[in-house]
């Protein structure tokens, strides 16, 4: 029962095979910077680890090294039952995972104008898989999908409403697999069914967003129509005065491709510092006397609690908040901060079970016993995994 997972991203493809006998990674890897002259793969298993250049002239060509290289190692056709694809944008089309077949890959493409930087590579990595391994089932799971039980009160924005319905503009969330797998953690450590449970979650990664999810159903989220609103994330501005564009465009004379240039490569975190994106380097400048390294923390912490704090709003009350992504797992100092403007809430840290990541604390890294705060190790590829299983298992009992 092995699961292979593909997740083309523009700057990175990654690719995993799960054995779901028990849900172990049985070898993975990725290939940066695909498609260019200065691609490099690196793979690695329990015991073997693979490095090499790899200058290929296309981005399919770089798949097709991928599945040349799972071939090799006795992951091929034969030994693989089912293919899991993330996929950015499905629209309103679709609120879960699904079997890939014609209409699916048309509705991907028909939202190719909603994740241009996206939806395009993602097909290219479906349409090659499904070259190379014929006849296997494919799966599609859409970051935006589990955010379709958004409410339409929280999902339109007050623009005119034909803009929503001739042009699909409305906010539609993204980073759903993670927000989905850890509020299943989340309901498995507090040891509650998740449709008894009110959480937020806060994926803090390069790109950041929290989620309110209630009983299980995301009832709103910090991302809109695109992955640029929001949080304040690494090289992202997040929410701006919708004024912005038309203010840079009287005073500086930018176009609106120089503005979206700016406010998704060279803000947020990277903007405010000046120098880096990465929150361990911008902890250690900071640490070191950095003034714009401490500012650029601050503006973090104290937009993302702000957002938390409109995300409970939804819920009515609040069992748990859930860090995840690289920050959100590791950093103690945006963790603990946050939390410092949280009161409200009715959280407050205890900074042991903090500075430990919540290892010995079952990721509980609050004092009270409710609401609780929670770390917990996001897995988007696993959950890939296991709806791709999934839904190979209902095609075979339910065929057609
Ligand atoms: P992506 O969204 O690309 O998957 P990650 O989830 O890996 O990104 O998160 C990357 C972010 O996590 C970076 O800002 C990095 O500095 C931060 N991070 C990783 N480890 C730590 C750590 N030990 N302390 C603080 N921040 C960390």
């Amino acid at each position: 029962m092995n699961i292979l997972v593909l997740n083309c991203g523009s700057s990175s493809i990654k690719f995993a095979v799960y054995g779901m006998d028990d849900s172990s990674r049985l070898i993975w890897g990725q290939i940066e910077a695909p498609g260019t002259a200065r691609g490099r793969f690196s793979a690695q298993t329990a015991d073997e680890q693979f490095a090499f250049d790899v200058a290929s002239s296309s981005y399919s060509a770089a798949i097709q090294t991928i599945c040349a290289f799972l071939d090799k190692h006795r992951f091929g056709p034969g030994s693989i039952e089912a293919i899991g694809h993330r996929v950015v944008h499905a629209g309103e089309h679709y609120s879960e995972s699904v079997i890939i077949n014609d209409d699916v890959i048309a509705a991907i493409k028909a939202c190719c104008s909603l994740a241009p930087l996206h939806n395009p590579i993602n097909l290219k990595g479906i349409l090659q898989s499904m070259a190379h391994y014929p006849g296997i089932t494919q799966v599609a799971v859409f970051d935006t999908a589990f955010h379709q039980s958004i409410p339409k009160p929280a999902f339109m924005y007050a623009i005119p409403t034909w803009l929503y319905e001739q042009q699909g503009i409305r906010r539609y969330g993204f980073h759903g697999t993670s927000h989905r797998y850890v509020a299943q953690e989340a309901a498995a450590l507090l040891r509650k069914p998740l449709d008894q449970l009110d959480l937020i979650t806060a994926h803090l990664g390069n790109g950041c967003s929290a989620t309110a999810v209630k009983k299980g159903e995301s009832v709103d989220t910090s991302m809109g129509l695109t992955p640029l609103d929001g949080l304040v994330m690494g090289t992202r501005s997040g929410s701006v005065d919708p004024g912005l564009h038309a203010f840079l465009a009287d005073t500086l004379d930018w176009d609106v491709e120089k503005t979206t240039t700016i406010l998704n490569t060279e803000s947020g975190l990277l903007g405010l510092s000046g120098t880096s994106q990465d929150m361990r380097e911008l902890t250690r400048a900071a640490e070191a006397g950095d003034q714009d390294a401490a500012l650029a923390i601050e503006v973090f912490c104290y937009r993302l609690a702000r957002e938390l704090c409109a995300l409970a709003m939804p819920l009515g009350r609040l069992d748990a908040l859930v860090f995840t992504g690289g920050i959100g797992e590791n950093s103690r100092l945006v963790r603990a901060k946050t939390l410092g403007h949280l009161g409200l809430l009715g959280l407050h840290i205890n900074p042991q079970a903090n500075d430990q990541n919540g290892r010995s604390t079952g990721g509980r890294i609050s004092d009270q016993s409710e609401p609780v705060a929670l770390v917990i190790p996001t897995n988007e590829e696993l959950l890939i995994a296991t709806d791709a299983l999934r839904l190979k298992r209902q095609l075979e009992h339910f065929p057609g």
